[in-house]
């Protein structure tokens, strides 16, 4: 049901951001409060068990939902940023694209040491963003508590890469 209103909704762009890549354009769901809502009641139903001290969202899509989420649990939002974006000190990680590296950026204080996080994103491909910020998360002291995506591009293998790191992984459409 959700799922079929969020596949519905997103729609694909040809050649987007570079040739003969198909992007996943989430923006339609944010024109649709109504679909907005239903997809953070969902979400909040699948995470509820799972403890959450905080919800790290990966910019910059995953700040949409993430903050929702954060918000309605009460606990604490943690922007994980690409490299230069974020005003105070920051810890940070390199990781593998296919062609070249990226970094990721998670201020130093964050979080406390032995949180439990959700980390969260509007898109799971194929897992490496994720991966490294799990990567961060831990080198820091937190728990990995589990993920939600809003989707999943199953063809990709990020769901195998990640369900090394935790059982916990919410794709609300794949
Ligand atoms: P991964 O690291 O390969 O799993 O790529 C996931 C990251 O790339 C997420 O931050 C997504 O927002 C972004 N991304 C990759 N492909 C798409 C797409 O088709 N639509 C929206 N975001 C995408």
């Amino acid at each position: 049901m959700i799922e079929q209103q969020i596949k519905s909704a997103i729609r694909d762009i040809h050649d987007f951001p570079k040739p003969g890549i198909i992007f996943k354009d989430i923006t339609p769901i944010l024109k649709d409060p109504v679909l907005c809502d239903a997809i953070s009641t969902a979400f909040l139903d699948k995470i509820k068990d799972m403890q959450i001290d905080a919800v790290a969202g990966i910019e910059s899509r995953g700040f949409l939902f993430g903050l929702t989420m954060a918000t309605k649990l009460g606990v604490p939002f943690i922007p994980v940023r690409k490299a230069g974006k974020l005003p105070y000190s920051v810890n940070q990680k390199i990781y593998e694209l296919e062609y070249g590296t990226a970094t990721i950026e998670i201020h130093t204080d964050a979080f406390e040491p032995g949180n439990r996080i959700l980390i969260h994103d509007d898109l799971l491909a194929t897992g490496g963003t994720v991966t490294a910020t799990s990567e961060l998360i831990k080198e820091m002291g937190g728990h990995v508590a589990g993920f939600s995506f809003v989707v999943g591009l199953s063809f990709l293998k990020g769901l195998e890469k990640i369900s090394a790191i935790s059982d916990n992984i919410v794709v609300l459409a794949d």
